[in-house]
């Protein structure tokens, strides 16, 4: 079945790879989104043929309007986090795929949404930061709100059976446990970017992959996890895994466990919220049991990895609290990436965020973006 998508983020590694989904699906492009990668956008419009193009740096949206005046068949440019969120929220496309990275992507999904989409999120800093704004759209708008990262695609998976789904005691949150594993705070210290933007399993953003080596990324997904499936943080339970073959499992009232497998590309579970409730072949290989040698399981070293600890604290404390995790976070994540903060001050900082207020309660959307913006400046004055 043919379909269009409105694909945000498509220059990162989940756009690119959601772009290799649609090829091998045949599907149209209705609007792609990026930052200021003006080449790849150019090259992508060229395969494409989107109706729109967003670029959300007014220099880069300039450039690639003046790079295509005069193709025929040109797409209309938008440009600022305004045409962002004017893309996510035309008609036109089945479906909205958020792939961008951070908290930028929280209005856009808001916007998917309210205007009656269908949204594959793989945007999870939405969720954590404005979790209850986002399942309230959803439900409000009866729109589906598919699963992209590989755990919660994983989940949802093995919860397709509604029936056994009502049933559902625990979620088994898998992580491989990133490149630092089995080291201790005195190792870590003096680890720079380039050591902690090496991954054993998996090839991401930059952000996304200092936030699974510093497993930030497992307590975003830990609340991620909590928001998609509705579940009390306590409900669900994080187990290394390090081969990333098994992308997470749920157990059942009589203890039977479900999971769901396959071989760590990102492909299958885009492929997934593209074509669900379908299964259809596509680009990704098969696991071969012939060379997998085992599969390993270990507990999350929490003590060492603060920041799984803080993303914990702060969906216990609910509210505002994880979207201040969040935004210390992305703060810091920069600040590292600059090399100007080291790889222990990022979850000192988050904790010391998450520990600052007691941040309960209900909130709008422009409490969100205040206490996204102050996380962010507890973290430039505490450097
Ligand atoms: P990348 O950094 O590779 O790509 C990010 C994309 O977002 C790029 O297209 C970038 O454009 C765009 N972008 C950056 N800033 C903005 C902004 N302010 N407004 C609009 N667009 C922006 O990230 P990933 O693809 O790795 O991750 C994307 C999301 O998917 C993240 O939320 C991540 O947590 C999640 N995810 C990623 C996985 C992975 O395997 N990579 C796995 C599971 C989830 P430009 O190129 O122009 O800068
Ligand atoms: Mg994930």
């Amino acid at each position: 079945m043919s379909k269009r998508i409105t694909l945000l983020g498509s220059t990162g590694s989940i756009g690119t790879q959601s772009l290799d989904v649609i090829r091998a699906q045949g599907y149209e492009v209705f609007g792609l989104a990026a930052h200021s990668s003006v080449d790849k956008i150019l090259q992508q419009v060229a395969e494409f043929h989107p109706s729109y193009v967003v670029m959300v740096d007014p220099d880069a949206a300039k450039a690639v309007e003046a790079r295509l005046a005069g193709t025929a068949g040109a797409p209309r440019v938008l440009s600022g986090s305004e045409g962002l969120v004017e893309l996510a929220r035309m008609d036109g496309p089945d479906v909205v795929l958020n792939a961008v990275v951070g908290i930028a992507g929280l209005s856009s999904t808001l916007a998917a949404i309210e205007s009656g989409h269908d949204v594959a999120l793989a945007n999870k800093e939405s969720l954590v930061t404005g979790g209850h704004l986002v399942t309230e759209a959803v439900k409000c708008h009866g729109v589906h709100l598919l699963p992209v990262d590989s755990e919660h695609s994983a989940i949802f998976q093995c919860l397709q059976d509604a029936e056994s789904a009502k049933t559902l005691t625990k979620v088994l949150l898998t992580a491989s446990g990133g490149p630092f594993f089995g080291m201790k705070r005195e190792e870590l210290a003096g680890k720079t970017r380039h050591d902690a933007l090496k991954h054993p399993n998996w090839a991401m953003g930059a952000k996304i992959t200092i936030d699974s080596a510093t497993l930030m990324n497992k307590g975003l997904e830990l609340i991620e996890a909590v928001w998609l499936f509705d579940l009390p943080p306590e409900k669900v339970q994080i187990v290394v895994q390090r081969q990333s073959i098994i992308h997470s499992m749920v157990q059942f009232s009589d203890n039977s466990i479900l999971a769901q497998l396959g071989v760590p590309d990102m492909r299958i579970p885009i492929q997934y919220a593209l074509t669900w409730p379908t299964r259809v072949p596509g680009p990704a290989p098969e696991l071969d049991f012939t060379t997998l040698k085992s599969i390993t399981f270990d507990v999350a070293d929490e003590e060492t990895f603060r920041c799984l600890a803080a993303c914990k604290k702060a969906i216990g404390k609910g509210g505002l609290a994880p979207c201040a995790a969040n935004g210390a976070n992305e703060e810091a994540v920069r600040l590292f990436l600059e090399d100007k903060i080291g790889f222990l001050d990022i979850g000192r900082l988050v904790e010391d965020v998450v520990d600052s207020d007691r941040f309960g309660g209900s909130y709008t959307l422009a409490d969100v973006y205040e206490c996204d913006r102050a996380a962010r400046q507890y973290v430039l004055s505490h450097v």
